[in-house]
């Protein structure tokens, strides 16, 4: 059986389309099922994690038309932008491209991804503009004031990660960890979320396409086509949506060893139009596999593992036991918490479910089930802790089953590629 992403569009309407995620289908296929076309429609998809491509385009009124000629530098909450493109002369206002990479000149924990999520919580928002003529204004504003404020994603919800070791003794810094990764074989860091993955449940993008509608953070936006260094084995999407419309829960900042980096979560719906289609979302967790490179030689892998590894029987989140806190000095667990989830005791809201925590406390303040990985290499085989994960399942999952929610009321329709 065939049916068109009309046919389909028309049961959404009428609030008749069966909508699984891809979990859902998956598990059902474990239990011995198999789904058809008939049983389902629609399959939703979801990621969470480390987007580094992501930056935001506001347009923000500083100050009455005719007050300053043009913005010669631009900070968001002491997060750089860069005025321009277009010059707005005499208006008194703002064109800026920002990064959610970008970092604080107050603050080095502070940036992007952190700003971000403050603009779309609502919270005040501190401004200060060099002028073309040498002054200084500053200002407030929040995400309300701003006409315009899009995110853009230029290299998205990747198909294919790797994931990272020291082999070496000494500790090295990087994106891909959370502290310098200690060596050797102290630990791995890993990105994906494997079989809820939107690329992995469509790997030949036949019902995604530019135009395709998305979830970006919760704001339904769009695919403008394949990211940069995108290609048919690795590929990625560029993604667009408006920030007005963005749930703040599903964005953040990530402190890194090398500085703050940001998280989004993508959601995308994968239209059941024929049975080939529906058995590519069969796809199980230990079926996808994970390569396992040195941290600081990337692109050679040293070893492979499945994300079955790396996500099965683990904990989504810590658990607190404040009573075997011991009031360290220095507490490694606030020191190294990218999320700034713990500060005077966890904020289950900001946390990212990453493992540092559990990780870094040797008292047991915070326990969380990580796992570890075995892993056969020329050296010898090593049973390696999970030490950092740069993707949260979690929440690709609440954005996974926020899509199917919208899809079932009949307040998304799918694209026709
Ligand atoms: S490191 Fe652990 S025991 Fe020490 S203060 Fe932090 S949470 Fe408490
Ligand atoms: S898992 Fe622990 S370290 Fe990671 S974000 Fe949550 S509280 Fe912070």
């Amino acid at each position: 059986m065939k049916r068109s992403v009309q046919e389909i569009n028309k049961k959404i309407s009428r609030g008749q389309a069966t909508v699984l995620t891809a979990e859902e289908v998956t598990r059902m296929v474990i239990e011995g099922e198999t789904p058809t076309v008939e049983d389902v429609e629609v399959i939703t998809t979801g990621t969470t994690g480390i987007m580094s491509g992501t930056a935001a385009i506001i347009h923000l009124k500083i100050d009455e038309p005719g007050s300053f000629k043009k913005a010669k530098k631009i900070y968001l909450n002491g997060v750089p932008g860069f005025p321009g493109p277009c010059p707005n002369e005499w208006l008194g206002s703002v064109d800026l491209t920002i990064y959610g990479t970008a970092n604080s000149v107050h603050d080095p924990e502070y940036g992007g991804g952190f700003l971000f999520k403050d603009l779309i919580a609502g919270r005040e928002i501190e401004i200060s503009v060099e002028t073309s003529q040498g002054e200084l204004i500053t200002t407030t504003s929040n995400l309300k004031d701003m006409a315009t404020a899009k995110m853009i994603g230029t290299r998205m919800a990747f198909k294919n990660y790797t994931a990272f070791v020291n082999p070496e003794p000494q500790s090295v810094s990087s994106i891909f960890h959370a502290i310098e990764m200690e060596g050797p074989f102290k630990g791995l860091s890993f990105s994906g979320c494997g079989e809820l993955n939107p690329l992995e449940n469509d790997p030949q993008m036949k019902t995604i396409c530019m135009g395709s509608k998305i979830l970006l953070n919760g704001s339904e936006g769009l695919i403008l086509g394949t990211g940069t260094r995108s290609s048919l084995n690795k590929p990625n999407l560029m993604l667009a949506a408006d920030m007005h419309n963005m749930d703040s829960h599903y964005l953040g900042g990530f402190k890194t060893a090398v500085g703050p980096e940001i998280y989004d979560s993508v959601a995308l719906a994968i239209p059941v139009t024929d049975q080939r289609i529906l058995e590519k979302t069969f796809i199980r967790n230990s079926d996808i596999k994970l390569p396992v490179a040195d941290i600081k030689g990337r692109h050679m892998p040293l070893g492979e593992i499945d994300y079955g590894q790396v996500w099965e029987d683990s904990d989504e989140r810590p658990q607190y036991h404040p009573e075997n806190c011991m009031n360290c000095v220095n507490c490694l667990v606030k020191e190294r918490c990218p999320t700034k989830a713990f500060n005077q005791g966890l904020d289950v809201k900001k946390c990212f479910g990453c493992g540092m925590c559990a990780y870094s406390c040797e008292y047991g303040t915070c326990q969380m089930n990580i796992g570890s990985v075995e892993l056969k290499l020329q050296q010898g085989e090593f049973e390696i802790p999970i030490a950092c994960r740069q993707s949260d399942l979690k929440r690709a999952r609440e954005i996974s089953n926020l899509l199917k929610k919208r899809i079932e009321e009949g307040n998304f329709y799918i694209f026709e590629c």
